[in-house]
Formats: structure tokens, sequence, C-alpha cells
């Protein structure tokens, strides 16, 4: 269906744990997310711990049923080569990921990636059959200049030449100034740059509806309604919050659409 209605749309939350946790300490935390979560999960949920995390957690998350799903946090376009450190998107199908997020701003801002990387990395993932979770997002400095439009459009710009707009994208608006600072955007203004990327994927091709659009910047169990129930936006990416299975469960709660 590419009707642009949310009701197809099947919220998300995803869980971003960055550089934390051993791989013991996070397959802990993945058990104790999959108890806290009643079955079925009534949303997507994905957790997204640091690669050498993702086999514990994978195998924690199979026992307790599969229904929480493996995602990585980056990776590499590249197939395979000499390419130290880096991780290919085949190699993160073959540990049962089913998303990776690309271009976080973290990524961006500290690792120097570009919106060309990004796509390059949004169109391996696709290519492996992972779905990509496409950050865009501004700075404080971009949004007191008023440029918070033309940020996120030339953002898009370089996904879209890359990668249709269909269900197999997701695309997360973090403003960079909400990450991990305790200061959340807005429910308005977070759905409002959803329609701004909406209404351009929508140009971009006819399965734009279907793409999964979420907010991520500080979002906790108090303030996640207010984003969630917003019917523009389809889930959550989650940071510091996803570390505490009892504020990650509420959080996917949240996201259950009446
Ligand atoms: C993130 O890491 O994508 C994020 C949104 O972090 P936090 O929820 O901690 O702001």
């Amino acid at each position: 269906m590419a009707d642009g209605s949310q009701a197809h749309r099947r919220p998300l939350v995803a869980g971003n744990w960055k550089m934390n946790l051993t791989h013991l300490e996070g397959a802990v935390l993945a058990a104790e997310v999959a108890a806290a979560l009643p079955s079925p999960v009534p949303v997507d949920v994905v957790l997204c711990p640091p690669f050498t995390a993702l086999q514990a957690v994978g195998d924690v998350l199979a026992a307790a049923g599969g229904e929480v799903m493996l995602g990585a946090q980056d990776l590499h376009w590249q197939e395979r080569g000499a390419f130290t450190g880096e991780v290919s998107a085949g190699m993160l199908a073959a540990l049962g990921c089913r998303y990776v997020i690309a271009g976080h701003s973290e990524r961006r801002g500290l690792f120097g990636e570009t919106d060309e990387m990004v796509a390059r990395k949004a169109a391996a993932a696709r290519a492996a059959g992972l779905i990509p979770i496409v950050c865009v997002g501004e700075t404080l400095e971009q949004r007191r200049a008023g440029r918070v439009e033309a940020v996120i459009l030339g953002q898009l710009e370089a996904v879209l030449a890359a990668v249709s707009p269909d269900a197999g994208l997701v695309i997360a608006y973090e403003p960079v100034w909400a990450i991990g600072t305790g200061e959340a955007a807005s429910p308005a203004d977070a759905a409002a740059v959803a329609r701004l990327i909406r209404d351009r994927l929508r140009q971009a091709g006819p399965g734009a509806g279907d793409v999964r659009i979420l907010y991520g910047g500080s979002v906790t169990a108090e303030n996640a309604a207010g984003f969630l129930s917003e019917p523009d936006l389809d889930g959550a990416l989650v940071g510091g919050a996803s570390l505490d299975a009892r504020s990650f469960a509420a959080i996917v709660e949240a996201a259950v659409k009446p």
C-alpha cells in the first residue's frame, strides 16, 4: 500500500546503544528488554548494540522468540576488502541483523561522514537485504540561522539519489542539538519536519507513503507519547533511554497507535 496514510505503517522503536555495554552486559540488557515487552510485541522493536555485542544480543533475542529484532549502528558500503576496522552489510546480515543505522550525527560530526558516504551506506544496506535507518538533522546553529529545511532536504537529496523511498527505508529525524542533551524538540516541531520529509519523499517515488519516519533526540519514557501520538511520526530512535529496559519498554508502549 502506498496511499500515504499512516495506518499501514507499523510503528518502529529502535534502541541505539552507542559505544556502551560489553557483549556480556548487552546479553543481559537484551534479555531484560525482551522480558519487559508484551508478547506479541505490538510494534517493530530493534536493538542496535555495538558490533562486538551483535552475536550475543542476537542469540538472546532469538532465544526469547525472535520478536525483537537486531540492528547495527553503522556499516561500510564496500562488500569486502582492505578497509581495516570496517564491517560490511553482508557481515551484518549474516549475523541476523535486519536494520542498520546510517549517518547518525555522531558519525557525521565526529568521523567526517558526508551525505554521499551515508547514501552509499544506505544503498549497500539495501543490497544486502537490510533496512537502513538513515539519520538526518540540523545543528543548533543551522536551526538558529533558519536553515532547517535546507539542511534536511540537502541530506535527503543524497539518499534519494541512491535509494528509492519505500518500505525498505526508514528516515530518522534527529536534531543534533537534541541528541544526548536532555533537550528534546517539541512534538509539533518534529512532526513539521517529518511532513517536510514525507513531502520530499512523495516527489521521489510512489512508495513514499510506506517509508517510516522516526523522531530521535532525548526521547524518554516521560516524553515519548507526545512524539508518538503525532500522526506524521512512525516511531522513535532512542539513545540513552534504550539502556534501561523499563524506560525502553515504556517508549515501545507509547508507540502503539490506537
Ligand atoms: C541517538 O543516539 O540517536 C539518540 C537520539 O540519543 P538520545 O536518545 O540519547 O538523545
